[in-house]
């Protein structure tokens, strides 16, 4: 497995639409390694995401992955996925408000308003279509990732920019446990 070279904000790679990925390419071996470059490359950043267009591939591809950390100290685990072509089909109206980060913009984070559920159908890495109800977390994960894939970050959601703070501020912040909570 190799540590897949990450693209940053500004390549215009990150403000693109993504393309589809067909049902053939999704059996060809490099597809495959693929993944396995994007969980690796996800892992060793400390991500819980990965879309494809960070790695500098145009394909609606991404891979998510979430483990508790001391930053993350709430968070409900995530097994891995794998989500190819997907589409968010429905969401709650209500709002939440929390943290991000984003492996193309390192060191810095971002209270960031996104749909506190919604209901994902997507491709997995086996062909299968999945469709998946989502809250907390791990809707915001998907939600972060998908935009990806439309050419979205996450910094275009944002409400205010005064809440984007260096991860050393968040860092100080989340250990005098104060200004982390959700609004
Ligand atoms: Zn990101």
């Amino acid at each position: 497995m190799k540590l897949l070279k990450k693209t940053e904000f500004g390549n215009p790679v990150l403000r693109k639409r993504s393309r589809k990925v067909s049902a053939k390419e999704m059996n060809e071996k490099s597809f495959i390694f693929l993944i396995k470059d994007m969980f690796f490359t996800m892992r060793k950043s400390k991500g819980v995401g990965l879309a494809a267009p960070q790695i500098n591939k145009d394909l609606q591809l991404a891979v998510i992955e979430i483990k508790k950390n001391k930053l993350r100290p709430k968070v409900i685990p995530l097994a891995p996925e794998v989500i190819i072509n997907p589409e968010i089909t429905n969401h709650s109206k209500k709002i939440t408000h929390d943290w991000e980060g984003c492996l193309s913009l390192t060191g810095v984070r971002g209270l960031v308003p996104r749909f506190s559920e919604v209901t994902v159908k997507y491709t997995d890495d086996t062909g299968k279509i999945k469709v998946k109800k989502l809250k907390g977390f791990q809707a915001r994960v998907f939600q972060h990732e998908i935009d990806h894939l439309n050419g979205v970050l996450y910094v275009d959601r944002m409400k205010d920019m005064k809440s984007l703070i260096t991860l050393n501020e968040f860092r100080k912040r989340s250990i005098k446990n104060e200004g982390l909570k959700s609004k």
